[in-house]
């Protein structure tokens, strides 16, 4: 009998991960924010995957976290800034030696929920697969890509890694998984607040080579100064890269400002920041980026943290 599948959180990634899971035949039950979200879930009578233009409906059970049955695996699909409370809300569910797979973006909110959880074993991810919901239960499955899976204690892989390779989930095992997610957050803090702040595409950055280079060369010393130089290798390049491939796309913190959502910033420019402070490393350029991404967010009346 296979392990159950709990996925906490049915928004893009959570619906993404337990509608292929579920597809495959395997155990999933998804936990919902509170007894009225779970009554709406019930009523639309599962989750709808669209892929490539096709929806299929898969019927997976709903809970809420005061449910009373064990968890042994559980997939974190919220927000980096609900990752916390939500972990705190399912801590007295967990069996012994069960395993947390930790979807969030940036880095932060995966030390708060293993200090949390020092029971449990927690499996940091990263995710370049894309997805967006059209509709309430309903997700897009946007973009193909990969997700790096790993555990910077124990480098043993778990043994569910069939499992997504059944669901058709492209993985790998990550004994560098800290090296990918430092890698990704400077990718992230080099384009997106410019493309808030420029109010532009990817693309438009191109109009703004110079700032790029110079966040790109203060990032670089913050990676190799926090004991990740291999996260700084070719930064700048790949970031040049990654602005002409994705040239006609919005990054996800320009859509989340321009839709008035919360963003992550905290767990990614924030976090940036705050290690520059530990390490009294002056970056001018990155601690000007933050103030002025602060500045754009309280006066549209966003969270700045
Ligand atoms: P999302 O669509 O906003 O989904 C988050 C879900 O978590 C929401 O459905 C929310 O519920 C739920 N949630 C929050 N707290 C909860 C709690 N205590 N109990 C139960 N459910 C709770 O977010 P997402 O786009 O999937 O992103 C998740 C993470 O993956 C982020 O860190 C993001 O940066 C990262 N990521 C996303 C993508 C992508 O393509 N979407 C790609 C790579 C990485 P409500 O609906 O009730 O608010």
């Amino acid at each position: 009998m296979s392990t159950t599948w709990h996925v906490l959180g049915a928004g893009s990634l959570g619906t993404l991960w337990a509608t292929r899971l579920a597809r495959a035949g395997l155990p999933v039950r998804l936990i919902l924010r509170d007894p009225a979200r779970l009554r709406a879930y019930q009523a639309a009578g599962g989750l709808t995957l669209v892929e490539q233009g096709q929806s299929s409906l898969l019927e997976i059970p709903g809970e809420t976290s005061t449910s009373s049955t064990p968890i042994q695996r559980l997939l974190l699909a919220c927000k980096a800034y609900d990752a916390e409370a939500a972990v705190a809300s399912i801590a007295p569910r967990l069996a012994p030696g069960a395993e947390l797979i930790l979807l969030q973006n940036g880095l932060g909110s995966q030390d708060a929920v293993a200090a949390r959880v020092p029971q449990a074993r927690c499996i940091a991810a990263s995710s370049t697969e894309g997805a967006f919901r059209d509709g309430d239960w309903r997700v897009v499955f946007a973009g193909h890509g990969y997700t790096w899976l790993g555990d910077s204690g124990h480098p043993t892989p778990p043994i569910w890694l069939d499992e997504l390779a059944a669901s058709g989930i492209p993985h790998e095992w990550s004994t560098q998984i800290l090296t990918r997610l430092w890698r990704k957050l400077a990718l992230n803090c080099a384009i997106n607040p410019l493309t808030v702040l420029h109010d532009c595409r990817n693309g438009g950055l191109q109009q703004h080579q110079c700032e790029v280079a110079t966040l790109c060369a203060e990032l670089s010393e913050l990676l190799q100064c926090c004991g990740q130089p291999a996260a700084a290798q070719n930064l700048q390049q790949e970031v040049e890269r990654v602005i002409l491939a994705t040239a006609a796309n919005y990054s996800s913190m320009h859509q989340d400002v321009s839709n008035g959502r919360r963003t992550e910033i905290s767990y990614l420019l924030g976090y940036a920041c705050e290690a520059a402070a530990r390490h009294r490393l002056q970056l001018p350029h990155l601690q000007q980026l933050q103030q002025r991404l602060v500045n754009q967010l309280q006066q549209r009346g966003l969270p700045s943290a």
